[in-house]
């Protein structure tokens, strides 16, 4: 009876969405598009980036007739078909799926109403579960949403759900891991020429390592619950090539305050992004996830860096999972392409309240500042810390405003309260920070990032100006509606902490 049911929901469901692909597959618009983006369409001379020893059997992908781009590989790969162009519609089979506290109940309400009470997940070691967003929170609203993701997941004997219960002691909670994006690398579960989809934007983060990744609603989330699949539209490619010397005073995050400056915050709608050239090249990967985080502030539908030895080096101790990189064909077509020269660049904020307000950090110096928030998926991670570390060490002063540290994950923190911060002479980042007067670094979550419950940890309660390492700024972002927040990466924020106004860092690491 239950099963019937099932079958009866699931596969009326199943052909409301085919019904779905023939509308969309052969609407006017749809041809307009695809012959707007074949006039546009350009071949250019790419950098030509070796496809290491594959580490799986033969690729799925047949014989190539035409060349393709990454991300039109992947999801050739993943739609069991041989050549794909931008605009297609494919079902892709999904690699994994994540959701966390905010979209996750909402989903498993969808699949439950879809594919009934009753139903299974489509493959329990393919669902990552992470509560990560309103966690340290009295709000009970928000403490029901991780309750029923703890019930789901014991009902369905979820692999991979990364709880919380003690919300006084996070080191208490050994399954606890923090914010999902940062969490997903840390524990294995990004693996190149993969597809993963998260309900959350940010999930094109995962694109730093050679993946198809991009954020999904709620619905199509319940289908996935249901079916492993989803229907993709093949987006079009932009590339950008940035080469030269990274210089010392500055981070990914300059990188795509850059280039989102340069495109705008629709400049890459419905688009890939690759990332390819010697300086993205020498980017670690929490560097590269830095990179690709941010795409979706352009519109991006998914951003991706070519797997390479750095990739594999991150991944060693990750994932015993074998995984095919892809990469860009020479005759790859890509929409357009936008080159860089970084060694001339300066470091940038993204004034409020659009992350493609694009500024000079020397042109705010007059900005006062009440607060500066070091902390996110984009700006939370180690190495976000160690370069905050770097130039508080380099200044040897106090910081001027309230400096609020939020660790992504427990990896983050006990890396801040463990690693020794390079030149210190062993000193930690927790150490430097409390030195230099910085509030105690927080429970990892994603805290103020998108200001939260009223009690959240260092929300913006009030109309403050603010240095954030987030990726947001638009109204309201980080609690009140009136406060304004500049987008920097961790030097520039910790520079604008030593000063009180926003500060370009080379003022302390030269
Ligand atoms: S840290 Fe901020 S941007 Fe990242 S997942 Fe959490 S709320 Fe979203």
């Amino acid at each position: 009876m239950a099963s019937a049911a099932i079958a009866s929901s699931s596969s009326s469901f199943i052909n409301q969405r085919r019904n779905d692909v023939g509308l969309s597959s052969f609407s006017p618009n749809t041809s307009f598009y695809l012959s707007n983006a074949k006039k546009k369409m350009v071949s250019k001379n790419i950098v030509s980036v070796m496809a290491p020893q594959s580490q799986r059997t033969p690729s799925t992908t047949g014989s190539v007739k035409t060349g393709m781009t990454m991300t039109e590989k992947i999801l050739a790969r993943a739609s069991e078909k041989p050549q794909l162009s931008p605009g297609e519609n494919v079902w892709v089979n999904v690699d994994i799926l994540m959701t966390h506290d905010v979209c996750g109940p909402g989903s498993i309400g969808i699949f439950k109403k879809e594919f009934g009470q009753n139903a299974k997940v489509w493959d329990r070691e393919k669902l990552v579960i992470i509560p990560d967003h309103y966690i340290f929170t009295k709000d009970e609203r928000a403490n029901r949403n991780v309750d029923i993701l703890r019930d789901f997941c014991n009902e369905q004997n979820i692999k991979y759900f990364y709880d919380i219960n003690d919300l006084g002691n996070f080191k208490a909670n050994p399954d606890y891991k923090g914010v999902c994006h940062v969490a997903l690398a840390q524990e294995g579960h990004c693996r190149p020429g993969e597809v993963l989809l998260g309900t959350d934007s940010h999930t094109c983060t995962a694109g730093a390592f050679g993946q198809f990744a991009t954020g999904i609603g709620n619905t199509d989330a319940g289908f996935v619950l249901g079916t492993g699949k989803l229907l993709l539209k093949v987006p079009p490619t932009l590339r950008f090539v940035m080469d030269g010397e990274m210089p010392d005073y500055l981070l990914a995050k300059d990188l795509i305050l850059q280039i989102i400056g340069e495109i705008s915050v629709s400049g890459a709608t419905y688009k890939s992004m690759e990332f390819v050239g010697s300086t993205v090249e020498s980017l670690s990967m929490e560097e590269r996830m830095t990179l690709c985080n941010m795409v979706v502030e352009a519109g991006g539908k998914n951003g991706v860096i070519p797997a390479d030895a750095t990739t594999y080096k991150y991944l060693e101790d990750k994932t015993s999972l074998p995984y095919e990189a892809l990469y860009s064909d020479e005759k790859a077509r890509f929409l357009s392409e936008y080159r860089f020269d970084i060694s001339k660049l300066e470091p940038l904020v993204a004034k409020p309240h659009s992350p493609d307000n694009r500024a000079l950090a020397r042109e705010c110096k007059d900005v006062k500042i009440d607060r500066v928030y070091i902390g996110s998926c984009t700006g939370g991670k180690t190495e976000d810390f160690l370069a905050a570390a770097k130039v508080f060490l380099a200044s040897g002063k106090k910081v001027k405003v309230p400096t609020f540290l939020v660790p992504a994950t427990q990896k983050v923190w006990m890396d801040v309260y463990s690693l020794p911060v390079p030149g210190s002479g062993g000193k930690t980042c927790s150490q430097i920070f409390e030195e230099a007067g910085c509030d105690t670094p927080a429970s990892p979550s994603c805290g103020a990032c998108l200001g939260g419950p009223k009690d959240t940890y260092a929300r913006m309660n009030e109309a403050q100006v603010c240095v954030s390492t987030t990726n947001r700024n638009f109204p309201g972002r980080m609690g009140h509606k009136e406060g304004q927040i500049y987008l920097a990466s961790p030097y520039t924020a910790a520079a604008s902490a030593l000063t009180g106004y926003v500060t370009d860092p080379r003022e302390f690491l030269q």
